[in-house]
């Protein structure tokens, strides 16, 4: 067999990439949780219309990159391309739509067909949050703060900038698309394949074209400001008012529609210029009609979905982990007596390591090299007399610690580097 390796766009994480990774997870959870927040686990694959259907048929997602196959028993699934199509689903599934508001953490993996590249995978994984219920823009202001909490926590605020935009409600929409199909209509011999399908279909849809040629007739496009109803420009005006009473900074970008159809008033993009054309950090909006596409009623919500392998190439920092206490038995007869002390440490909930083999020598140099914070040291005589050597690896001091008082001792060893 030629050597086996993962799936193009696919990828291991391993060592400092896990370590990232579940450090965003993590910080996405905590912060989350503190606005109320409480996490979902929808199935990786859904029945292929929970998709095909909500995201827009003339969507890139939808066209070109969505994993569907039919299974054994003839039904079309999907491996998720994002979350909030599976979420609205879950709701209704679930019998969730009169208990609203529900406030939804996720994070898991989701599958795109693309061409991989940096900061771009067939698999990647993503965080994303879902107000379900509420139609007032102080809920898009909440869970655009908790996204800004969330990048502040990770370090990674100062390099991102928040892009604000609105799409209006339908009258607005219905307004702004007949004088974008007037504008692209002008154009139309010039515009990429996949947008001259567009024009008819979705002329929204040519703003987020990625083509070149499609881009520069873009920049001159109308905005959909002067299209807003007084209704939808008084949403927008609150949301700002709310950013900034927040002191959460953002600059308006007319081009912001995002990639899926489902978004109405608010949309917006968390950018950092730091990884190249893979900008969007963390993308959202609001997206009123989808529950009722899902089936359920009529149902108000705002959401937002974050790439975490983007996040995690800009976290700089990674907390480290507690320097372990490396436990070494002086001789091979305390080899049992040592090993009993280094499961007492870990169910104190203390990180602890003992090597397999070696002699006092070559077990002090692996403590070194795990950067261990100190040594339980103890033989034959110390085990008889229950107590151990307690080896502070920084000062160098030893002393002899009874067993039953070792973990309050190994407590109050100074931070390592506090004091230096
Ligand atoms: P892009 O414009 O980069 O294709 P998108 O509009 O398709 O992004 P969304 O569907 O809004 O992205 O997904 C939200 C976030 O998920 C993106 O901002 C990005 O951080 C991340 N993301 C999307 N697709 C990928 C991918 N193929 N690989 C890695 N991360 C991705
Ligand atoms: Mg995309």
């Amino acid at each position: 067999m030629s050597s086996l390796q993962p799936v193009r766009g696919t990828r291991d994480l391993i060592g400092d990439e896990q370590r990232r990774h579940r450090h965003v997870i993590d910080t996405a959870r905590h912060v989350s949780g503190l606005y109320g927040f409480e996490e979902w686990s929808t199935p990786i694959f859904e029945e292929t219309r929970v998709f095909s259907r909500t995201l827009g048929e003339t969507s890139d997602v939808v066209t070109k990159e969505m994993y569907t196959f039919t299974d054994r028993g003839g039904d079309s699934v999907t491996l998720r391309p994002e979350g909030t199509a599976a979420v609205c689903r879950a709701l209704v599934s679930n019998g969730l739509t009169q208990s609203l508001p529900q406030k939804v953490f996720y994070a898991g993996p989701m599958f795109r067909y693309e061409r991989p590249q940096k900061g771009r995978y067939r698999q990647f994984h993503q965080i994303g949050l879902e107000l379900i219920g509420p139609a007032e823009p102080l809920a898009d202001a909440e869970v655009i703060a908790c996204g800004w909490q969330i990048l502040s926590d990770l370090g990674i605020a100062k390099s991102v900038v928040l892009e604000l935009n609105t799409l209006g409600d339908m009258d607005s929409r219905t307004a702004y698309r007949a004088a974008l199909v007037d504008y692209f209509t002008r154009f139309a011999t010039e515009l990429s394949e996949d947008s001259k399908a567009r024009l008819e279909r979705n002329p929204l849809r040519i703003l987020d074209s990625k083509d070149e040629g499609d881009r520069r007739i873009v920049a001159d496009a109308p905005t959909i400001a002067g299209h807003l109803t007084p209704l939808a420009a008084g949403f927008y005006d609150s949301l700002r008012n709310s950013l900034t009473a927040l002191g959460i900074p953002f600059v308006e970008n007319p081009r912001i529609v995002r990639g899926l159809d489902y978004y109405n008033h608010t949309a917006f993009e968390f950018v950092t210029t730091e990884l190249g054309a893979q900008g969007t950090v963390m993308g959202g909006g609001r997206y009123d009609g989808l529950v009722k596409q899902m089936g359920g009623p009529e149902t108000p919500a705002v959401g937002w979905a974050a790439g975490i392998e983007r996040l995690a190439m800009l976290v700089t920092a990674l907390q480290a982990e507690a320097a372990p206490i490396a436990v070494i038995p002086a001789g091979e007869e305390a080899e049992g007596a040592a090993f009993g002390v280094l499961q007492k440490l870990r169910q104190a909930g203390i990180r602890a390591e003992m090597s397999y083999r070696g002699n006092m020598r070559r077990r002090m140099e692996r403590a070194n090299k795990l950067g261990a914070r100190a040594a339980v040291i103890l033989g034959a005589e110390e085990a008889a007399r229950g107590v151990v050597q307690l080896k502070d690896l920084v000062s160098g001091d030893q002393r002899e610690v009874a067993r039953d008082v070792l973990v309050a001792a190994i407590r109050a060893l100074p931070s390592a580097g506090a004091d230096a």
